[in-house]
């Protein structure tokens, strides 16, 4: 090479990334907009992307990576089970299949005649929860303002957001959309007798890390229950332990969905998706025949989500997430900075509330100063961390915060 390249050409690790840049928008179909960095290696609540640059990982895939990256727990459980038995189809059942519906079940308090289906993805889980509402008979869904349920047909109508349905209509019909919070607007909608289930997340991730309060939560529930309409709580955000409990309802005493979805986070990486009916009310509802998976709920699946589980219940993560995500909130809101409203969500699902629309420079930032964090919208800037993640680790962001800020505003300005 001559002198001259050596000078202007990007190093060896820059110029493998830009190729791996190119190579994507060759190579992908472009629905996910630019990858904002070539990820190469993760260990623990770190990535590295591929010119070696170190980042402490607050979204870890977007709530997904529960135990962080490569944890032994999880590669050990994973390594055994393909070594064993990979996949079956649902002609046949597995050992670890039965024993995660099991725990599922336990973890969620659910009574007797209860039952699971496996999915591998969130949309997967709400498009079984839609099939089992519409085996009710009864014509109307309702849904809720900036609601996210995912991205395939079924889930995409029960989603608010008109940029992501309007392309794809007509959707299934009968969703309707009622205001969070609208108790009386609840009321209303159920009065007829005639809505199959209400879909709802118990803090509504993609909108923002915006809580329905436990006032608004226990109404649903009252009035679902009165006029014989399933409550279907989407968790897979709020499920697996994210906010501090299992799952995030159970912050409510006494509160139970009649389905349950969960996705991300239970199987700490390995996709994995799950509906939960509570009761014998509901198990029958979809019928032998009337819905299926091939890979769902297979070996491997399975045995990461207990793997999961396992490592969640022996290292005393439910506390670890509690304290840590107070403690957290405490120091940001202590910090006084005016640019920073409010810290909503719980646990380690955090959103924090900006006082101006700055929160895409804001993650922009971050990810130069090696944080990942992301903007679910313009004034939100969201961690949703690996569990394992310590108080120390948090904090560094924390410190990190004004500077990343500032450097947002001013960029605006400019
Ligand atoms: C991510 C998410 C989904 C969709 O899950 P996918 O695995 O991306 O299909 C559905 N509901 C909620 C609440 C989510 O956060």
């Amino acid at each position: 090479m001559s002198e001259h390249h050596k000078q202007t050409a990007p190093t060896g690790a820059a110029q493998h990334h830009q190729d791996l840049e190119r190579r994507y928008r060759e190579a992908l179909l472009p629905v996910f907009g630019a990858p904002q960095k070539v990820l190469a290696r993760g260990e623990g609540v770190h990535v590295w992307d591929t010119d070696g640059k170190q980042y402490l990982d607050l979204l870890a895939g977007i709530a997904v990576n529960a135990l962080g990256h490569a944890h032994p727990a999880l590669l050990s459980a994973i390594t055994k089970q393909a070594q064993t038995l990979g996949h079956v189809s649902n002609f046949f059942a597995s050992a670890p299949q039965i024993e995660l519906a099991e725990k599922l079940l336990t973890l969620a308090d659910a009574p007797a005649g209860s039952g699971v289906f496996f999915a591998n993805s969130g949309t997967e889980a709400n498009e079984a929860a839609f099939k089992i509402a519409r085996r009710t008979g009864r014509p109307r869904i309702i849904a809720l303002h900036n609601s996210f349920h995912g991205r395939t047909m079924g889930a995409l109508a029960l989603t608010w957001k008109e940029a992501y349905r309007a392309p794809f209509e007509p959707l299934p019909g009968g969703v309707e959309f009622l205001p969070a919070g609208d108790e009386q607007a609840l009321a209303a909608a159920l009065a007829p007798g005639d809505v199959a289930a209400v879909f709802a997340e118990p803090i509504q991730g993609e909108a923002g890390v915006r809580p329905l309060t436990p006032t608004y939560l226990r109404a649903l529930r009252r009035l679902t229950r009165e006029h014989g309409t399933l409550l279907v709580l989407d968790e897979v955000q709020t499920g697996m332990g994210r906010t501090g409990h299992w799952f995030a309802h159970q912050a409510v005493d006494g509160l139970q969905p009649d389905v349950m979805t969960l996705a991300k986070g239970l199987g700490g990486g390995f996709p994995i998706g799950a509906v939960l009916s509570f009761g014998p009310a509901v198990h029958d509802l979809l019928q032998p025949g009337q819905h299926g998976t091939t890979f769902g709920g297979n070996p491997l699946a399975a045995a990461a989500g207990l793997a999961v589980i396992g490592t969640i219940l022996e290292d005393g993560l439910l506390e670890h997430v509690t304290a840590t995500g107070e403690g957290f909130r405490r120091d940001v809101l202590a910090l006084g900075h005016p640019l920073v409203q409010e810290v909503r969500g719980a646990g380690l699902l955090l959103g924090i509330g900006l006082a101006t629309p700055i929160a895409a420079q804001v993650a922009a930032r971050a990810l130069e100063a090696g944080f990942i964090v992301n903007a679910p919208d313009a004034s939100t800037v969201r961690l949703a961390p690996p569990l394992i993640i310590t108080a120390a680790e948090l904090d560094a962001f924390r410190a990190a915060l004004p500077a990343l800020l500032e450097a947002a505003v001013a960029e605006g300005e400019n």
